[in-house]
C-alpha cells in the first residue's frame, strides 16, 4: 500500500505535470470505486487542475472549486502517460479503474490489480466531505508536529502498543504497516511496546525516528517517475518485508509476526532484546 512517502511523491510528479492543463475527459471504468460524487463526474470536463496535495494517504487534486480525493488502498497504484489512448476505456478485467485525461492529451489511470478491491474516488467541493480524510490525525511531518504533540499521543494512547498507535490514521496520518516497520526498527524499539510508558529518551528517539525515516524515504522518491515509486520504495526498506534477511545494523535474522492479513518484521536484537515475539499464526499451526 502506498504510504506518507509515496503519495507525497505522487502528488509532487502530478503537481508538475497537471497544474494549469484543463480536464478532456475523465473516465470512471470500475464503477463501485465511486464512493461519493457530490460533484457529479460530467463536471470534471474542462475544469483546470490548481493544485495537487497530499493529506495522509490521500490523494486531493484541487479543480477550480471541486475535488478529485482518491486513495489507492492495498492494490491500487497510479501510471501517468505522456500520450493517452484518443479511444475511451471500456471496463474489462484490466486493473483500469479510473482514467483522467488532460487537454494535451498526456493524463493518469488509477488502476488496482488483485480480487479485494478497495481503491476509492470522491468527488467533493472540498476534501473535508470524505469522511476518512476528515478523522485524520496530524500529519507528521508538519512543523506543529512537535515533540510535544507526540508526547501528548503517547501518554493518551496508554497501555496500546507502538505498532497499533503508529498506524492508526486517526492518530498519526499517512503512516502504515510498512513505515511503521521501518520507524520503530530505526527507533529500536518493540513493536509491542507500551506508549504510555516509553521514558523520556525513547520518546525523543522515536520522535527523531518518525521524522528521518520519512524524510529519507521521501527524499529517495524525489523525481522518480510514478512508475519507478513502487520498485523504488521496497529497496529502500531495511527491515519490513525482509523476514529472513539480516538485520542491516547487527547482522540478527530479521523475524516477523502474521496476522490475517499483514505481518509486521522486526530485528529481536536491536527491537525486543533477543525476544522473539510470538506469532499466533505459526504457533496455531504448531498445536
Ligand atoms: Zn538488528
Amino acid at each position: 500500500m502506498p504510504e506518507l512517502p509515496e503519495v507525497e511523491s505522487l502528488a509532487r510528479f502530478l503537481e508538475k505535470r497537471c497544474v494549469a492543463h484543463a480536464v478532456a475527459r475523465a473516465e470512471l471504468v470500475a464503477f463501485p470505486c465511486l464512493k461519493t460524487a457530490g460533484v457529479p463526474l460530467a463536471a470534471l470536463g474542462g475544469l483546470v487542475v490548481e493544485t495537487v496535495r497530499r493529506r495522509g494517504k490521500f490523494l486531493c487534486l484541487g479543480l477550480g472549486g471541486c475535488w478529485l480525493v482518491t486513495h489507492l488502498a492495498h492494490a491500487g497504484w497510479l501510471v501517468w502517460r505522456d500520450e493517452m489512448p484518443a479511444q475511451p476505456a471500456r471496463p474489462s478485467r484490466n486493473p483500469l479503474a479510473f482514467r483522467l485525461v488532460l487537454d494535451d492529451g498526456s493524463g493518469f489511470d488509477l488502476t488496482e490489480a488483485g480480487t479485494r478491491k478497495s481503491l476509492a474516488i470522491y468527488l467533493v467541493g472540498d476534501p473535508l466531505d470524505v469522511p476518512n480524510l476528515a478523522t485524520l490525525g496530524p500529519e507528521p511531518l508538519d512543523a506543529a508536529f512537535t515533540p510535544a504533540q507526540l508526547d501528548a499521543i503517547l501518554d493518551r494512547a496508554g497501555g496500546a502498543h507502538l505498532k497499533g498507535v503508529l498506524r492508526d490514521q486517526r492518530i498519526i496520518a499517512g503512516v502504515g504497516n510498512a513505515y511503521s516497520d521501518e520507524i520503530l526498527w530505526a527507533a529500536r524499539l518493540s513493536p509491542y511496546a507500551a506508549c504510555g510508558r516509553l521514558d523520556a529518551s525513547h520518546r525523543a528517539v522515536l520522535y527523531d525516528a518518525i521524522q528521518t525515516v520519512l524524510t529519507a524515504a521521501i527524499d529517495d522518491l524525489a523525481g522518480l517517475d510514478a512508475r519507478d515509486l513502487k520498485p523504488h520504495k521496497k529497496a529502500g526498506f531495511r527491515v519490513h518485508a525482509r523476514t529472513g534477511e539480516p538485520c542491516p545494523a547487527c547482522g540478527t535474522t530479521i523475524a516477523e509476526v502474521s496476522f490475517a492479513e499483514s505481518s509486521l518484521q522486526y530485528c529481536p536484537t536491536c527491537q525486543t532484546g533477543g525476544k522473539t515475539l510470538a506469532d499466533r499464526r505459526l504457533s496455531r499451526l504448531l498445536k
